[in-house]
């Protein structure tokens, strides 16, 4: 008998296995049309009825208020980098990120072609496995906002105190951790998420701004990157990623009926990562990248410790044969790395703790 296969891939990732089922189902005749969601006009009553369903189970799920625009756009949340400091670093063209990784570096690199971004806090090189304590004195009362990565997907850490900025409107990329849990949206300016780890297919980025912030960007910039334009066109300025959205809509409904909101799914996240950081820090060959509070739930690097690369190669490779796979670890980090976003299955971290456990006991 097969095993089940177990993606622990850090982007794209696993789907819930009912979505993909139901996206199955309905693949080749979307409800009686005889046409797929891929073929369906984006300007159709089909396809309208999924674009406003998703925002209206999002907005559901996140409790996002009537003052916040949600859109979904594409570009991925690189496109992102640019579009915020395009449309929000416009008063004083300053803005304070602080860097946690290598993603949070790329965002303020970028916004370095706009402006004078500036970094406040760096967990950059040996400090890399901590988030650092932001605090009100170190935010410049001029920046037009700060920058944060909610989740930090390659090194594996997370924020769990927000920093207090004031009225300075915090910006935060949650790519790697959103809808991981309840989160009070009213504390940010704008977040944003490619959607590739826990909403659904890559080709969607999810926007949800505040109102007041739309509508700042200079003439120049291009209409694809104004959020001005988008939120005039409501959502359909130009062809969106329908089947993506489609997928997205069919993992918040999932979310929402099957899991039954964020706070169960956040219960369920946090005992599958503390099951997954028992096993590892109990484990005799390896051993955790990140050691403290900041450990994220999504994203678990581990590795050998005694820094032994052949022992990694025979980990990852029997682990493959067992169907948990796509387990290696960053480029740039090297070691293990197992994404356990909101699809992972219980059963899935029980597997792999079950293969840590056994491959212990064989090579130790
Ligand atoms: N930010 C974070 C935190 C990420 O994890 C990633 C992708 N892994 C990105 C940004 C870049 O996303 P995209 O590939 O959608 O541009």
């Amino acid at each position: 008998i097969m095993n089940p296969v177990y993606n622990f891939s850090a982007g794209p990732s696993t789907l819930p296995k009912s979505v993909l089922k139901k996206a199955e189902a309905e693949l080749s005749n979307y409800k009686g049309s005889g046409m797929s969601v891929m073929e369906l006009s984006h300007r159709g009553k089909l396809f309208m009825d999924i674009i406003q369903d998703a925002e209206k189970t999002l907005r559901e799920l996140m409790n996002i208020p009537d003052d916040y625009s949600v859109m979904f756009l594409q570009g991925g949340a690189s496109t992102q980098f640019a579009m915020v400091p395009m449309n929000l670093m416009v008063n004083n063209k300053k803005a304070d990120y602080v860097v946690t990784g290598s993603w949070a570096q790329k965002a303020y690199e970028e916004a370095k072609k706009f402006g004078t971004p500036r970094v406040i806090a760096n967990s950059h090189g040996a400090d890399l496995s901590h988030i650092p304590k932001v605090t009100r004195d170190m935010i410049d009362p001029e920046a037009d906002y700060v920058h944060i990565t909610t989740n930090n997907t390659i090194e594996g850490t997370a924020f769990y105190d927000l920093p207090d900025t004031g009225d300075i409107p915090i910006v935060a990329d949650m790519s790697s951790n959103i809808l991981s849990e309840q989160i009070d949206v009213t504390n940010y300016g704008l977040i944003y998420a490619g959607a590739q780890k826990n909403i659904g297919p890559a080709g969607m980025t999810v926007v949800i701004i505040r109102k007041d912030l739309i509508g700042q960007a200079d003439s120049s910039v291009p209409s694809m990157l104004d959020y001005a334009v988008h939120q005039k066109a409501k959502g359909i300025y130009n062809t969106p990623p329908t089947f993506s959205i489609y997928m997205a809509k069919l993992v918040f409904d999932w979310l929402k009926e099957d899991i039954g909101g964020l706070e169960n799914m956040a219960k369920i996240n946090e005992d599958k990562a503390n099951l997954l950081y028992e096993t590892i820090d109990h484990s005799i060959l390896f051993e955790a990248s990140i050691k403290d509070r900041d450990r994220s739930w999504m994203n678990v690097p581990f590795l050998s410790k005694t820094g032994d690369e052949e022992l990694e190669k025979k980990f990852l490779k029997e682990a493959e044969a067992r169907g948990l796979v796509t387990l290696k670890g960053h480029r740039s980090v090297g070691g293990m790395r197992a994404s356990i976003y909101n699809a992972m299955p219980v059963e899935g971290v029980q597997a792999l703790v079950d293969f840590i456990k056994e491959f212990d006991q064989k090579n130790s």
